[in-house]
Order: structure tokens, then C-alpha cells, then sequence
């Protein structure tokens, strides 16, 4: 019993929160992502040829968009990620299993996870220490603790997603944060607008017309 009530305040809590997290592990397809509703709606009516941009928005539509895209910091992020952090038991299978880590980039999905965790904490203490109100500090999750250098270095493989044994989401947190970096401060890498710039003019990621892609069956 004394064990039982240690668990909660001690190092080992995330023994107690595996039980949750495996409850509230993602049942979706594994590569499936969550478009923002805003940013869908917007590409549909762009797709359209028939949509009429001058008419009456419908009551879905007039609906105030989110006020920030993405994550910059904990608050930002879903009960689902923050609880991840908790559960988190640093056993390091999603880092050995990393494609990014295997060769060489900076990216530990651990340490993303270790990294949101200790934020969270210093957030915590910050709200504690100021009777309930958060007070900024000056810091984020992005940049003071996940630089956008390892952001950019996953390839989205959700290989670390497999491979955890209690469910967690590494790659969640990367994607909120690359939304936030993508949608909020226009800071995608170069490669990554040149292809994003040639989807929009060119419905392809090459920089040609449309009208020439079927010009390879002539050679
Ligand atoms: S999804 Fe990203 S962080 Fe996870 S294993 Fe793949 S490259 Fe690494
Ligand atoms: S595999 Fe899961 S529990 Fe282990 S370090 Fe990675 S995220 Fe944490």
C-alpha cells in the first residue's frame, strides 16, 4: 500500500498511466493524419472549377478558424500528447528503431517525448508558483526545448509509433509543431516550399505545366 501511494508522486508514475495511454491509443491507420478542417475546406473550394468564391457562406463555413495553427508550446498540444509525455518510460525502443537517429540526425523521438515532459513540469510549477496563472517565462517547446533542425529530420515513418510498448505518439507532437512552423511562422525548409509552391501551381511536386506531363510517352 505504502508502494501504491509512492507511485503517484514518485518517477515511476507512468507505471499507473500505461493503463490509460493503451486505452487511449490511436486506433487509426497508423499513417493516417488529421487535416485541419479550415485548411480542407479551403483546398476543396481552390480544387472546385464550379465553386462560386462571391457566394453566402453556409453556417459550417461562417465558423471563426482556429486561432493558432499547430504547436509552439505544451498548451498547445492535446490531452493525448500531454498524458503521452507522462507515460513515457525512457526505454529508448522508439529512438533504436528511428530511421532518422539510425543515420545520424539529431531526431530522438525519446527525447521529444522527455522533452514535452519536461516543459509540462515547468509549466506546472510556473502555474503553481503564481497561484494558478500562467506567467510567461520567455520559453516554449519549440526552440528552447525541440529545435526545428530535429523537427525536419523525421520522415514521418511511425516507426517509433510501432515500436513503443505503451502506445505513445511521437510523431504527433513532431507534426504539431512542423504545422505551427509550416502554417504560423512561413519556416519550412526551402526544398519542402519550392514542392509545396509547384503542388499549388501544378497539381505535381516538379516544377512543370500541366499541359506537359504526359510529354515522356513522346520520347
Ligand atoms: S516517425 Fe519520425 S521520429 Fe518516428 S521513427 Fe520515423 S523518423 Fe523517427
Ligand atoms: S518507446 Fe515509448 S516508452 Fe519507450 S522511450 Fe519511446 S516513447 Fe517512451
Amino acid at each position: 500500500m505504502v508502494f501504491l501511494n509512492y507511485l503517484y508522486f514518485s518517477k515511476h508514475l507512468h507505471i499507473l498511466l500505461a493503463f490509460p495511454n493503451t486505452y487511449y491509443g490511436k486506433l487509426r491507420p497508423k499513417g493516417q493524419f488529421e487535416n485541419n478542417d479550415a485548411v480542407t475546406k479551403e483546398v476543396k473550394l481552390m480544387m472546385d472549377p464550379d465553386a462560386d468564391p462571391f457566394a453566402a457562406p453556409t453556417e459550417s463555413e461562417t465558423e471563426e478558424p482556429p486561432s493558432k495553427f499547430g504547436a509552439s508550446d505544451v498548451q498547445d498540444l492535446s490531452w493525448v500528447n500531454l498524458l503521452n509525455a507522462y507515460t513515457c518510460t525512457e526505454c529508448g525502443r522508439c529512438t533504436s528503431e528511428c530511421p532518422a537517429n539510425q543515420t545520424g540526425k539529431k531526431l530522438s523521438p525519446r527525447k521529444i517525448m522527455m522533452d514535452t515532459r519536461d516543459r509540462l513540469e515547468e509549466v506546472g510549477k510556473n502555474i503553481d508558483a503564481n497561484k494558478g496563472i500562467f506567467v510567461d517565462d520567455g520559453k516554449q517547446l519549440l526552440n528552447d526545448y525541440i529545435t526545428k533542425e530535429e523537427l525536419w529530420a523525421c520522415t514521418t515513418c511511425n516507426a517509433c509509433v510501432e515500436a513503443c510498448p505503451v502506445s505513445i505518439d511521437p510523431l504527433n507532437i513532431i507534426m504539431e509543431m512542423r504545422r505551427y512552423l509550416v502554417m504560423e511562422e512561413s519556416a519550412a525548409p526551402m526544398e519542402l516550399n519550392n514542392m509545396m509552391t509547384n503542388i499549388e501551381n501544378n497539381g505535381a511536386p516538379w516544377p512543370y505545366n500541366q499541359m506537359d506531363r504526359l510529354n515522356w510517352k513522346n520520347e
